[in-house]
């Protein structure tokens, strides 16, 4: 038995035999034409035949996967007729004498490169799809069909990558599960599976190569482990919890749509921590009421230079325009300790995670943290926006953030560039300080945001990165427990709401207690949110007064 690891993108444990994909290959050949005018007459019928192909396929998606998943075959459409793109075909046609494949092959190719230098995973992505409407018109040109592949059985099929209308083309029945060596969270491969509820892994890089056509291999989407050829006693386990996760997520799937409410009438909301816009999938399938937490800074990590305003801009749009007017909370820029970004140069200092960090960081770099600011802003015509920030200690930087959002909106109105007078303004309860402050923090903002990752490593003084730590970091400890308790308190008292947004939202043995201290939202990992829910319903808080005794005050007796 091998086994092989790669990262886990759609959840489940599938069984079957290795199917490798085989690919249409088109080979383009440059061929001189007499005429031109009859060349693009071609050019337009098989147009005409590649729309056709596009509209059923779109039929047929929206039928068997779904809206979301159709339309990529209308961004397809698009693209065809983008007048950009026909006239590059016909001026190649005109100019050089040319044939059609040849023309659509070089036009794709410009738009290709096109869309690959631009800094954002989406657009990368649809570098496969350029590719693939040239496939497709060139297919048309030559009267050629994409071939049906045989996969009957069970068939875990595997490729490099997968292109959408691979995808969809693929007989729902037989494939199992997918794998690829390439591959991230945004691709269609991994958006597919997880829509379909099928498990995969990708981005399995040189191990994909130890796999065979014909192998027996047994694929674990959630760890991202594949067992190939496995023994009689790993067969056995993963067919346990095969059988486990089924009757599990089936009747998970039936909560969506549900309210969280306890049996006793208790409400929380149950978000969505996401750390791009390719996330933001994963949190509507899960059914969340809204994103909890945003990590900015993910935006600022991979490149080479900050981003733009602009891009920040498209991006905190696209996030609201998706979440059609739930509440979404963009933390702004956590840099600094064990968030290094490239695009700045941090001095080295002895205690980082002590350092210049979170808001400190945004403090000392004003043109980072305007520049953001205004993006935000101005997204927040989009949807229901809120801000937070990070690693808060005191009063007066509350009273600096408020500061430079008047001065920012000043500047919007100057220019009369629309912003949302709903905007909330919340921060991060992850530090002691904040804590003993949040009676007068929660008079200042509408909502709090337990970080408990960070509140733990401060109250318990255990560096969360430091694996031989790991039972100090604990933020089950009573201290951080009542710090919680404190700032739900006070967040109350203030007229402020409050959520969790650290890891310790996600943990099923605290939700009575979270409940209990009147937290009003849990923002967690998307495939939390439906195990929550279950919890949610399950409890009944009469016990209430003797869980929060449990877990006592600093002002009480114990
Ligand atoms: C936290 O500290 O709990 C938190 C949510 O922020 P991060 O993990 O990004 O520091
Ligand atoms: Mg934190």
């Amino acid at each position: 038995m091998k086994i092989l690891q790669g990262k886990g993108v759609s959840q489940g444990i599938a069984f079957g035999k290795v199917k490798f994909f085989r690919r249409d290959e088109v080979s383009v050949k440059r061929g001189r034409v007499e005429d031109a005018d009859a060349e693009l007459v071609r050019y337009l019928n098989a147009k005409r035949a590649a729309l056709a192909q596009l509209d059923e396929l779109y039929t047929r998606t929206l039928s068997e996967a779904g809206k979301q998943e159709a339309e990529i075959f209308s961004v397809h459409r698009m693209m065809i007729e983008d007048p950009d793109f026909n006239s590059s075909v016909e001026r190649i046609i005109r100019r050089q004498n040319i044939n059609a494949e040849y023309a659509v092959a070089m036009t794709s190719r410009n738009f290709a490169e096109m869309f690959s230098i631009i800094e954002d995973d989406f657009m990368r992505e649809r570098v496969a799809d350029v590719q693939d409407v040239s496939n497709r018109l060139v297919r048309c040109l030559m009267n050629k069909q994409a071939s049906q592949q045989d996969n009957r059985g069970k068939c875990v099929v595997c490729a490099d990558d997968f292109s959408p209308s691979e995808t969809a083309q693929m007989d729902r029945d037989s494939v199992v599960s997918l794998c690829t060596s390439r591959g991230s969270a945004t691709s269609h491969t991994a958006i597919l599976a997880r829509t379909l509820g099928i498990p995969a892994v990708v981005g399995l890089r040189d191990e994909f190569y130890e796999i065979c056509d014909g192998d027996e291999i047994i694929v674990d989407g959630g760890s991202g482990l594949l067992y190939v050829d496995p023994d009689e006693e790993t067969k056995e386990r993963m067919q346990r919890r095969q059988a486990e996760e089924l009757l599990h997520r089936r009747r998970l799937n039936e909560l969506r749509g549900r309210d969280n409410i306890t049996r006793d009438g208790h409400r929380i909301g149950l978000y969505a921590n996401i750390g791009g816009l390719e996330d933001i999938d994963a949190a509507i399938l899960n059914d969340c009421g809204g994103i909890g937490l945003f990590r900015s800074e993910f935006l600022y990590l991979d490149s080479s230079e900050p981003p733009s305003e602009e891009l920040q801009y498209g991006i905190y749009q696209q996030a609201l325009s998706r979440m059609k007017g739930k509440r979404v909370i963009i933390r702004t820029l956590d840099i600094g300790a064990d968030k290094q970004a490239s695009c700045f140069i941090l001095p080295r200092e002895e205690n980082p995670a002590l350092g210049v960090r979170g808001i400190r960081f945004c403090f000392a770099n004003p043109e980072v943290f305007r520049t953001q600011l205004r993006a935000l802003l101005r997204a927040s015509v989009h949807g229901r926006l809120g801000i937070m920030f990070p690693m808060i200690t005191s009063l007066e930087e509350v009273h600096e953030i408020k500061c430079i959002i008047s001065e920012i909106k000043s500047e919007l109105d100057e220019k009369k560039i629309a912003y949302s007078n709903e905007i909330e303004i919340g921060v991060m309860i992850e530090t002691p300080a904040a804590v003993m402050i949040s009676d007068m923090l929660a008079q200042e903002v509408d909502f709090f945001s337990i970080g408990s990752n960070d509140l733990a490593q401060y109250a318990l003084a255990a560096d969360r990165l430091n694996p031989s730590l790991e039972q100090y970091h604990n933020a089950r400890h009573t201290a951080v427990l009542r710090m919680i308790k404190i700032a739900a308190e006070n967040a109350h008292a203030n007229g402020a709401w409050i959520g969790i947004c650290g890891e310790i939202g996600a943990d099923e043995e605290l939700t009575e207690a979270f409940l209990a201290m009147g937290v009003d939202e849990l923002s967690v990992t998307p495939t939390s949110i439906l195990p929550l829910r279950e919890k949610v319903l399950s409890l009944d808080l009469s016990r209430k007064e003797l869980i929060l005794d449990a877990i006592g005050s600093v002002t009480a007796n114990n």
